[in-house]
């Protein structure tokens, strides 16, 4: 028996700039469906005019293909089954609706919402949950427009799936409802639109978050009520802040995607990054190729326990795949970073100075502040004492006869040291000190040899 292709897809909701949780899902279903040799689909869920943002549609397209996240059919691609908007597919929906309400299976509902808000109340006085069908009306009016539909849930019992992260699941009656498919502005609701065009896109599997668990027995009621099968359903692991947050915040380091790119975050490190967010393959590794996440990610190793979303781990990660790129790669992906003041200064001397970071750079968008005083001079606060400036100018006096080649420099400042009597470490850091304007620097005998003698002699001299 041939197994039939798999088919995924992402289904984003324009109501703001993507976040890293929905871009973990995209990531998600891009990985599985091309370790699975299917496809992926990319289905814009704007249904809802009122959360609308604009904008927010382009900044998906622009975050997933930053990220190097392809899909295979969408709005902008097309593909058989299209259109991949909702708000394109409105006679859809219609079409549906309109079937289960001659199927009697879909009712208006004639309530105000002052009646409503009523029978909230009742439930509440009689202790027990809100549920509408309680109050399905014994004889609805004829549907016409600006009237809401709800779907009449033929069989209240209890619901059995495999979800593929979590097992077993079930849930009983008590979950179902008569939900409302259209609104009475003609737009279907996300519970009734998810059905159908999961359905007619022929999609196999959804992946959702943990809210949606609740809502699951409704979809599959639906389904049944259509003559549809369902797809697999599978449960991502929630992420929660590092800050202990429910929800993800900027607090945790938690930003719109596009925001790492300006900050200087490479998309190999964000992808590894999230696909470690409630997934890994088993084993200790955590530095992952694109290549390698598409060889190993299967769904099935997602994780039941919540992730956290530890921003140091990310710093970590993209600090790693920055060293593995070679000087001339992040070099060329610096140009956007480097400081105004380094602009009179030639490749050859910029180079130099990446170099000497590129161990610890974590993010590019940290070049400035890591290199300005090679191309500047610092405004320096440091205040030798009256021994410091004593080993100062002892410095001074030994660096007049250097070569200024890092050699050189090291055997004259450790001798001085000697003679001076104080342990090298004191002495250097003194001089990084005077030199840099700060306690941290690079090496400082590279630091010496790539600022060059004058403006060494200079900047100890300004200090002493
Ligand atoms: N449009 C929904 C959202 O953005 C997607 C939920 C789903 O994947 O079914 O929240």
């Amino acid at each position: 028996m041939s197994k039939s292709k798999i088919r995924i897809r992402y289904a984003p909701s324009p109501t703001g700039l993507q976040h890293p949780g929905g871009v973990r899902t995209a990531l998600f279903a891009w990985l599985y469906a091309r370790h699975e040799n299917g496809d992926m689909i990319l289905r814009i869920e704007d249904t809802d005019k009122s959360r609308e943002v604009e904008g927010a549609t382009e900044y998906i397209y622009e975050s997933l293909a930053w990220l190097g996240i392809e899909w295979d059919e969408g709005p902008d691609k097309g593909g058989e089954y299209g259109p991949y908007k909702q708000s394109e597919r409105l006679d859809i929906y219609r079409q549906y609706a309109m079937q289960l309400l001659e199927q009697g299976l879909a009712y208006a509902d004639p309530y105000t919402n002052e009646e409503v808000q009523q029978f909230r109340e009742q439930s509440q006085e009689a202790s027990k949950p809100f549920l509408f069908r309680d109050y399905r009306p014994d004889s609805p009016p004829e549907w016409k427009e600006g009237l809401p539909l709800r779907f009449k849930v033929p069989d209240l019992k209890t619901y059995e799936w495999e979800d593929a992260v979590r097992g077993q699941s079930k849930a009983g009656p008590e979950s179902l409802d008569d939900f409302i498919i259209l609104k009475s502005d003609g737009y279907p609701t996300y519970n009734f639109a998810n059905v159908i065009d999961d359905h007619l896109m022929k999609i196999t599997h959804v992946l959702r978050g943990e809210e949606y668990i609740a809502s699951i027995p409704k979809y599959l009621s639906l389904y049944e009520a259509l003559g549809w099968e369902a797809p697999i359903n599978a449960t991502m692991p929630l992420v929660l802040g590092s800050t202990g947050g429910k929800k993800l915040s900027k607090r945790d380091g938690s930003l719109p995607i596009l925001e790492y790119r300006t900050l200087g975050y490479l998309p190999v490190a964000i992808n590894n990054f999230l696909a470690t967010l409630g997934w890994n393959d088993g084993t200790e590794q955590e530095i992952y190729t694109i290549d390698e996440l598409k060889n190993k990610f299967t769904i099935e190793r997602l994780q039941k326990a919540p992730a956290r979303f530890d921003i140091e781990r990310l710093n970590y990660l993209n600090g790693a795949h920055i060293r593995k790129l070679s000087l001339q790669e992040l070099y060329s992906l610096s140009s956007p970073y480097w400081p105004e003041s380094s602009k009179d200064y030639d490749d050859g001397y910029r180079q130099k100075v990446l170099g000497l970071i590129h161990e610890r750079l974590k993010f590019l968008s940290e070049i400035p502040e890591l290199t300005e005083f090679f191309f500047t001079d610092p405004e320096n606060t440091f205040q030798p004492n009256e021994e410091q400036a004593e080993w100062l100018g002892r410095t001074l006096n030994s660096l007049e006869g250097s070569d200024f080649t890092e050699d050189d420099l090291e055997n004259r400042l450790r001798n001085l040291s000697i003679e001076l009597e104080v342990k090298p470490g004191k002495l250097f850091m003194v001089i990084r000190q005077a030199v840099t304007g700060s306690k941290v620097s690079p090496g400082l005998f590279e630091t010496l040899n790539t600022l060059g003698k004058d403006t060494v002699i200079q900047r100890i001299k300004t200090i002493a």
